[in-house]
């Protein structure tokens, strides 16, 4: 029997068109588009329904309440279908991707997020590969994560980042192997690919969680971050240099500043800057003292995963302990 697809249609560029103020999502131009494409009719191909968001977005424009439609969306089809395809604009997917990896629990088929760099309404555009490899994976059966397929690439969802606003390959993972290559050939690497599952598929939904970001750079003025460091804030993620140091000598230190937001119960989570390589807490002073404000460490988690995997575990009212602890165990492949 023929197998099936669905396509759900968020927004980004893919199905973009040049408007007054710059590109913006269209509908009929995705369509149309889709429905011109040959390769989608092929023998061997699946049977291919689409889903469109409304409004559709530039997904600058996502948030949690979108991530959840997304969730959504598959959760309520996912009998009826042997893989999803996100079409999802690029600069947020790695945040979608993390979150979806999150959300999506015990996911047993494969979620495959995928855009383009160029509309498919022009010329030299990326969309087409994109969309007609992702659909394949999607059916393959093989890589049944949540993933983003892009430029040849297949990569975890939850270790991606997106790397460059002007190359086709706009993804990496910088941390984590490729699911697969796509060649001449699709090659999966088999072993690694679905990370462990313990019970059936759940779609758990996130809440509206205010967490920050912080990113050091030298000579930053700390007492500037005092303010939002109140109560509200349930969590933040110190995106630090290196193998995750702060720097500590300057006036206004951070530490104070941490320490309060540590006592008001806001967990801190400690993320670095550099795309490869993991925080190693403690092997540099300038880091020790964020271990005694019991500081997290992200490990080699990348923002995105650590941001989204916040938010989805304080959606889930589990003890502040607890947290901390799921931060530091991998839940679906985001940490090594
Ligand atoms: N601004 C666009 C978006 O994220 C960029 C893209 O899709 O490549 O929706």
């Amino acid at each position: 029997m023929n197998k099936k697809v669905c396509i759900i249609y968020t927004g980004g560029t893919i199905g973009m068109v040049s408007g007054e103020h710059g590109y913006v999502p269209s509908s009929s131009a995705l369509f149309e588009a889709i429905h011109s494409m040959k390769d989608l009719k092929k023998a061997g191909m699946p049977q291919i329904d689409i889903v469109q968001f409304d409004p559709l977005l530039d997904s600058s424009n996502m948030s949690i309440a979108e991530w959840n439609k997304i969730g959504e969306a598959i959760n309520e089809r996912y009998d009826q279908y042997d893989g999803f395809v996100i079409l999802h604009g690029t600069d947020t997917m790695s945040y979608s991707a993390s979150a979806l990896a999150f959300m999506l629990e015990n996911l047993d088929k494969p979620v495959v997020f995928t855009g383009s760099q160029i509309p498919l309404c022009e010329i030299r555009s990326d969309g087409y590969n994109n969309i007609v490899t992702s659909v394949i994976i999607a059916s393959d059966g093989i890589a049944r994560e949540v993933s983003i397929y892009f430029d040849g690439k297949l990569i975890r969802g939850c270790r991606s980042t997106k790397m460059s606003s002007t190359h086709f390959a706009a993804f990496d993972s910088p941390n984590c192997e490729n699911l697969a290559e796509a060649g001449i050939n699709i090659e999966y690497k088999k072993d690694y690919c679905c990370p462990q599952r313990n019970g059936k598929f759940r779609f758990s939904p996130m809440k509206e969680v205010p967490v920050g970001i912080i990113k050091m750079f030298p000579g930053i003025h700390f007492q500037i971050f005092e303010s939002i460091m109140t109560e509200q804030l349930k969590g933040v993620v110190l995106e630090t240099f290196g193998a995750g140091n702060i720097p500590t000598s300057s006036s206004g230190a951070l530490i104070p500043i941490i320490d309060k937001a540590y006592k008001n119960g806001t967990l801190v989570i400690v993320c670095s800057q550099c795309v490869q390589g993991s925080v190693s807490l403690g092997a540099y002073e300038t880091s020790k003292a964020l271990i005694d404000i019991g500081a997290v460490s992200g490990k080699d988690m990348t923002t995105e995963a650590a941001m989204t995997k916040l938010i989805y575990l304080f959606s889930k009212d589990l003890s502040i302990d607890e947290i901390s602890l799921k931060m530091t165990e991998n839940l679906c492949g985001e940490l090594t």
